[in-house]
């Protein structure tokens, strides 16, 4: 194997799979170094007794700018309904995006959320994010999402039925200690698209990336030890190349190049249960209650039923700390309405450095240009993200062509 490439990319997540599809569109000789037996990065799946089991629970949103660089039907996206089904008092009340199904808008008007007032500044609040230019709501004064949300008017219980439940699921943050323009940024994500679910599980976003590069070009099992302008060193040797983009995840690139400096503090457990049968008559996430330990529970297999490979419900339900099963077992079973013992364990993953955080301010675009021939990608120089990931890819690729004096490929596909 001849150890010389034109751009080597340190990591086959979507950060280094999105420059390298570019870089190898552009014409240059691309390899991927992959320290992991999959590409995909924390995009991960497996099949357990016939589950897809995805590493963690995690969605793709298709309001992503990014989502244009995928072949969406190809994935067979099975998506969740825009809402989700929050519990006051043992009941539970379905909160549905209207305009998805106007049937259910008179459900949602009576959810327990506040007075008329505080679902008007909530009904605002979301038509602002998801039709407001994004340069307005990058302009707008930044401080936490939970001030943000009290200054636009939303009350304490949409905050804390809903918004604090649906966010933490997704900041993997309870707190709502975010930044309040990335809060901007990915609702409108969620008012502009759905949140789905790939046939074959999440790890088919980045399989289909890699498999635009073409066969042999992405290196499994091959970690990468030290990089160097011109060369990185692996166990098998020392690969010699014009451009090293450095791909890994935020604490592995601080160990690489000293000039970066990222952490990705944020973790997650999602526990998996089977059901004989989904206890809901459609899609939807539902939320965790104040005081209690769980932020969301989600039947996957009714979004994706081929999740499932009988036809029985898949449950994936997520808690911001480790939390052993049975100790939330009897929460998951309250949040769907059954009983505890109808639940069947699969397994439990517990997810360190699962994202960076978004506090303010929020560091959008950090620089992925290091000089020397020397790049550098990846969720924390964006958006703790699938969006933040893909969009670093294409910086860095556009970076590495300008500095290679190599056009790039038609760009139906600029950054978000
Ligand atoms: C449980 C969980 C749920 C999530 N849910 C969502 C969600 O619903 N929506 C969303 O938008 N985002 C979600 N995210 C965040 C999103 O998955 C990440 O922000 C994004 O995938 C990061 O991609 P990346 O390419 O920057 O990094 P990574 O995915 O970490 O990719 C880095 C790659 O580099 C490889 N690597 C590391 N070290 C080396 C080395 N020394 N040599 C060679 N290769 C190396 C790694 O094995 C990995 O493949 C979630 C994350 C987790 C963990």
């Amino acid at each position: 194997m001849p150890l010389r490439a034109e751009v080597l990319v340190v990591g086959a997540g979507l950060a280094g799979l999105s420059a390298a599809t570019r870089l190898a569109d552009a014409g240059l000789d691309v390899q991927v170094l992959e320290a992991y037996g999959h590409v995909g990065g924390r995009v991960a799946s497996e099949r357990i007794d016939g589950f897809v089991v995805d590493r963690g629970f995690q969605v793709f949103n298709t309001g992503y700018p990014r989502a244009a660089d995928l072949d969406l039907p190809a994935l067979e996206l099975g998506c969740f309904e825009r809402g989700a089904v929050l519990r006051v008092d043992g009941r539970a009340h379905r909160v549905i995006d209207p305009r998805q199904r106007p049937t259910a808008a008179l459900g949602t008007a009576a959810a327990p959320l506040g007075s008329l007032r505080e679902k008007a500044a909530l009904v605002a609040f979301s038509l602002r994010a998801g039709y407001s230019p994004v340069g307005f709501l990058l302009r707008a004064p930044e401080e936490t999402a939970e001030r943000a949300l009290r200054s636009a008017g939303v009350g304490a219980a949409a905050v804390e039925r809903f918004l604090r439940p649906f966010l933490a699921g997704v900041l993997l943050e309870d707190q709502l200690a975010s930044s309040s323009r990335y809060v901007d940024l990915l609702w409108r994500s969620f008012v502009r698209g759905a949140t789905g679910l790939p046939a074959d599980g999440m790890q088919a976003i980045g399989e289909q990336l890699a498999a635009r590069l073409g066969t042999g070009r992405v290196h499994l099992h091959t970690a990468v030890r030290s990089v160097h302008p011109g060369s990185v060193v692996t166990d098998d040797g020392t690969w010699r190349a014009d451009a090293v983009v450095v791909a890994t995840d935020p604490v592995t690139a601080a160990g690489l190049l000293p000039a970066v400096d990222a952490t990705a503090p944020r973790q997650v457990t999602t526990h998996l249960h089977v059901l004989p049968e989904s206890p809901w008559p459609t899609p939807l996430i539902v939320l965790g209650q104040p005081g209690g330990r769980l932020v969301n529970s989600a039947v996957v297999s009714d979004a994706q039923p081929r999740y499932s490979p009988d036809g029985r419900a898949l449950v994936a339900s997520s808690t911001l700390d480790p939390t052993p099963e049975a100790e939330v077992r009897g929460e998951v079973a309250a949040a769907h309405g059954v009983s505890p013992s109808d639940l069947e364990h699969l397994t439990t993953v517990t997810v360190r450095g699962a994202q960076p955080a978004a506090l303010p301010p929020l560091q959008l675009r950090r620089p992925v240009d290091l000089g020397n021939g020397l790049f550098v990608c990846g969720d924390h120089r964006d958006t703790p993200s699938i969006q933040g990931a893909m969009a670093s890819g294409a910086r860095a690729a556009r970076a590495a062509l300008g500095a290679l004096r190599r056009p790039g490929p038609p760009d139906h596909r600029s950054a978000g």
